[in-house]
Order: C-alpha cells, then structure tokens, then sequence
C-alpha cells in the first residue's frame, strides 16, 4: 500500500492529498489526477469549527489561511423564516450556559424564563453584535469561544495544493477514459487516461465528485437514496458584491420549496437556493434567488442538480471515497468539507499494512455510516419542524421520520432530555438550539432543576448573561479582527 492514487482535484482531493503526504511515512508516493475539462463543483464555503483542527494538522495558520482564502470568521448560522415569516434564532458554535452539577444548562433555563437562550451564549451574542476576539487576555473574562470559517474553496484547494505539492504530491493534469481492474480480486490497477497514459496504484482515493467514479462506477457500490427525508435535488449558486459589515454567520433562510443560503466572504457574498424540483421549477427558483440577494449579483445562477444519499460502503476492495464521490447531504448545517476532513482522519486511523483486512474496511464502513446517518436526521430536524404554509413544507411535515430521529424528538418533548449518540457530530447544545429555534418545546424540565430557590436561580441566570454581554462589549468588531489579521499578509 505504498502507492496512493487521488482521483479529483477539488477540495476533496486537496484536502486528502495534503492530508496524506504530511501524516504518510516517506516511503509512500501520492499521485492527485484532475481533469482541467471536467472542473470542479465550485461551491463550499461554509464550516464548522473542526476545520481549525484540519489546518492546525497540516500547520497552516489562522492569519495566512485567512488571507489566502479571502476568509471570514464564522460563529454560527441564522435560520430565518422556518417557523413564520420573521421568526429567526442562531445555532451558534461552543456552549450555552452553564449547568450545576449533573443538571445541563437548558434546564436552568426553561425554569427561570429569563432571557433568550441566545444570550447565554457568547458566540450568538458576538455573532449578533459584530464583534470577535478569540479571548481577551482577562483570566477573568473568559470568551471560551470556538469558531470556524467561510472562504473560497478554490482558494482553499490552490492553498492546499501547494502544501500537497510541497511535501512530493504528483500531480497529473488529464481526463481518466478507463478503470483497469485486477481480474481475481477485481481491486483497480490503474487508471487509463484519454492520451493512454497509465497511472497505477495500489490504494485509490476516489474524490471524482458526483461521478463517483470508482466506487460508485468501477466498484459498483449502490448509492443509498434518502429523499424520502430530504427532498430537495437542485441548487442554483451566485455569487453577489460584498456588503458591510461583514457578518460572522451564515444565514439559511426558507423560502417557497427550499432555503436559501448567503455566506459572507471578504472578496464576495456566496449565496445561493436550494430546492425541490417537484413543487418548482428552475425559473421560479431563479427568480426567487434573484429576489431574495441583498447586494447586485455579479454573474447568472448556475445549476447544479444532486440526490441526497449515499454510497452505502464508502470503502470497498481498494478504493476509498471521499467527498462529492461518497454521497451528498445540502449544505443546511455546513457539513459536507467536515466529513471529507472526517473521512481522512478515518481512513488515517484504518491506514492499511501490506495488505486491507477486511475486518478493518467493514469497521471504516460502519463508522462511516453512523456518522452520516446522525447528521441527516439533523438536517431531517429542520424539514420537519416547521409551520410554514406552502405545499412543500407541508409535505415535509407529513413525512414519516428516520427512528432514531422520532425517539430523540419524544425524548425532548416528554423531559427536555437530549442524549447524544455515541461520538455523533452534533453536541446538546447544537440540537438544542436548533429543537427550540424550530419551535419544538419540552412539556418538563429536569426535576433537579428546582433545587435552587427562585432568588439564587435568578441570580445564578443574570451573572451568566452580564457574563456574555461584559465579554462581548470588549471585542473589536469583526472587521477590526479581520484587518489586524491579514493585513501584513495580503
Ligand atoms: C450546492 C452545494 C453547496 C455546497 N455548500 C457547501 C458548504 O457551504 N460547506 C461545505 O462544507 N460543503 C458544501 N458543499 C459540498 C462541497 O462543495 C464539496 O463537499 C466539496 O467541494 C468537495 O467536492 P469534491 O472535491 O468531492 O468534488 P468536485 O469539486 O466535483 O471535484 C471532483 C474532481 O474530480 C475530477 N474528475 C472527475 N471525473 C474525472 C475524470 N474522469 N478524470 C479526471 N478527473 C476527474 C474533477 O476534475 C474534479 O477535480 C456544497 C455542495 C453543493 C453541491
């Protein structure tokens, strides 16, 4: 296994390539194939904060990222209009609150009535106010902050490529015409160019985008559809001049069959619509997207057309997919660079000797699965608890939920417990948020909640919000942290 080949270019293949040559001992060779004609996906701007760990893991730096990338801090993302027109809430990033003992937060909270939840959390408050510091250097104001990112991905990928390239990646500019296959174990040998160039190897990472082209094509690995639960197929992206301030969130806003996102970059604002083809049509989505910019757009909306599932082995034989290539879910929760990041992280841990067990593989593919799977019955959350009119939201009502998903909802409902799942992405306080913001409410709280009297409950609940706004009033804004950033390094 000391030949990789990556198949794709885009931030998936970057991503692995620069991942791969930093951690693979040197006696390992990594060749990345992308195809000029064929390009990229070109959209994936928005993270989640375990970006920061993938960067700090390729020793990439906050300032020089930022730079690079034309990057935006990012503390959460604001849903508007899910619930009725004005409604809106953050799912901020880091905690909300803080428990007593064995009782979370919430608890607290739902007790006393005091306040929007968001204003027990530093990250929605700062979000809200413009303002960011990863601390203050007051021992004594604690921000414990923790954040993440929107950028240019292609920016991102020629980032990568140069640590990928710097550390022995090949890369091959040309269009693979073939697979070629052993014919006994039917693991792929090589792949065949359109000029007849031959680029063998022993471990394939197929990174192809939505063509998935050797697990799903050479390997056959069936594509497990979850429309049923998440219904949308089309996106239509564009991009739109800047406007100020720059915001530390992403917003996802519901429209008539869909959402739309705005994601706030230095250099320009992404936005874009994601809807279900069945209850409209791509006109009326463009007009809609159109209509709902805040700032001219600077091109026409592109399309791009796409099942939500995935392949239901992310490994098999020799090739290992990752990105576009394993399955795709919509950006709703910005989830889709986490899993490649994930994904690596996975395969680096189940790193095959001379040979793949097959015990191994089937445990990568297991985890696989139960990763994916928590993180679609999030975004199901949000389908599903909505009070909106049109035929589209109310199809999404009455759609039966995934198992897992209804017990968590019971669970919630009944005592206001939230249990997570093993090592599932999304902590307490990210249902949390997102359960309450949707509009589902708990009939109790945790009975150990009322201990406290109502006098030392009060004061325990405005000493944390004076916390939140002390910390929050001594941040620069957004934009101040942005400069003082970047400014020696553009
Ligand atoms: C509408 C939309 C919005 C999204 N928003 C977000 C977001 O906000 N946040 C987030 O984390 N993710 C987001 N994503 C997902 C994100 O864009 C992808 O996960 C990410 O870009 C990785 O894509 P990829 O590298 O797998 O595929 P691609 O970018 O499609 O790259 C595929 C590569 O394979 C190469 N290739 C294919 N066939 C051949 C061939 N025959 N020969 C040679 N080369 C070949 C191509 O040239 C290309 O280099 C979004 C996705 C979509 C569709």
């Amino acid at each position: 296994m000391r030949q990789i080949v990556i198949l794709g270019g885009g931030t998936a293949g970057w991503m692995a390539a620069a991942a791969l040559s930093r951690f693979l001992p040197a006696n390992h060779r990594v060749t990345l194939v992308e195809s000029a004609t064929i390009g990229t996906v070109g959209v994936g701007e928005a993270t989640i904060p375990q970006i920061r760990l993938f960067n700090a893991s390729l020793g990439i730096e906050q300032d020089s990222f930022l730079a690079a990338t034309q990057g935006t801090i990012k503390l959460g993302i604001e849903f508007v209009g899910w619930t009725g027109p004005d409604s809106r809430y953050i799912h901020a990033f880091g905690t909300v609150g803080r428990g007593l003992g064995l009782v979370p937060f919430h608890h607290y909270w739902l007790r006393g009535q005091s306040g929007a939840l968001s204003e027990y959390s530093v990250a929605a408050a700062a979000a809200t106010a413009g303002r960011f510091a990863p601390d203050l250097g007051r021992p004594d104001l604690p921000t414990g902050l923790t954040w993440a990112y929107q950028f240019d991905a292609g920016l991102y990928a020629d980032l990568l490529r140069q640590h990928a390239e710097g550390r022995g990646v090949a890369r091959v500019e040309g269009t693979v015409a073939e697979v070629a296959r052993d014919p006994l174990s039917g693991d792929v040998t090589a792949l065949i160019m359109v000029d007849g160039r031959r680029i063998a190897g022993d471990l394939f990472i197929d990174c192809s985008g939505f063509r998935s082209l050797l697990v799903g094509g050479a390997m056959g690995v069936p594509f497990d559809d979850w429309s049923r639960w998440l219904p949308c197929d089309r996106a239509l992206a564009v991009p739109s001049e800047v406007t100020q301030p720059i915001q530390l969130f992403t917003r996802a806003t519901a429209r008539t069959a869909g959402w739309q996102w705005r994601i706030p970059l230095r250099h320009r604002t992404g936005n874009g619509l994601v809807f279900c083809s069945t209850f409209m049509d791509e006109a009326a989505a463009a007009a809609e997207l159109m209509g709902g910019l805040d700032a001219p757009a600077r091109a026409e909306p592109r399309l791009i057309r796409f099942t939500t599932g995935r392949r239901t082995r992310a490994w098999a034989g020799n090739c290992v997919a990752l990105g576009l290539a394993s399955g795709f879910m919509e950006p709703l929760e910005s989830t889709s660079l986490h899993l490649v990041q994930s994904g690596i992280a996975r395969l680096l841990q189940f790193w095959p000797g001379e040979h793949i067990a097959t015990a191994d593989r089937d445990a990568f593919n297991r985890e696989t699965e139960r990763e994916w799977t928590a993180i679609r019955d999030f975004l199901v959350l949000h389908y599903r608890a909505n009070t909106r009119a049109e035929p589209f939201w109310q199809a999404c009502r009455a759609t039966p939920l995934p198992d897992q998903l209804a017990t968590k909802l019971d669970l919630f409902r009944a005592s206001g417990r939230i249990v997570r799942e093993g090592d599932e992405l999304f902590t307490e306080v990210g249902w949390l948020q997102v359960l309450l913001g949707q509009g589902v409410h708990p009939n109790a709280y945790h009975p150990l909640a009322d201990a406290p009297s109502a006098g030392d409950l009060a004061s325990f609940l405005d000493a944390q919000r004076q916390h939140v706004a002390a910390v929050v009033g001594r941040m620069p804004t957004h934009d101040e942290f942005l400069r003082a950033a970047t400014e020696e390094l553009q």
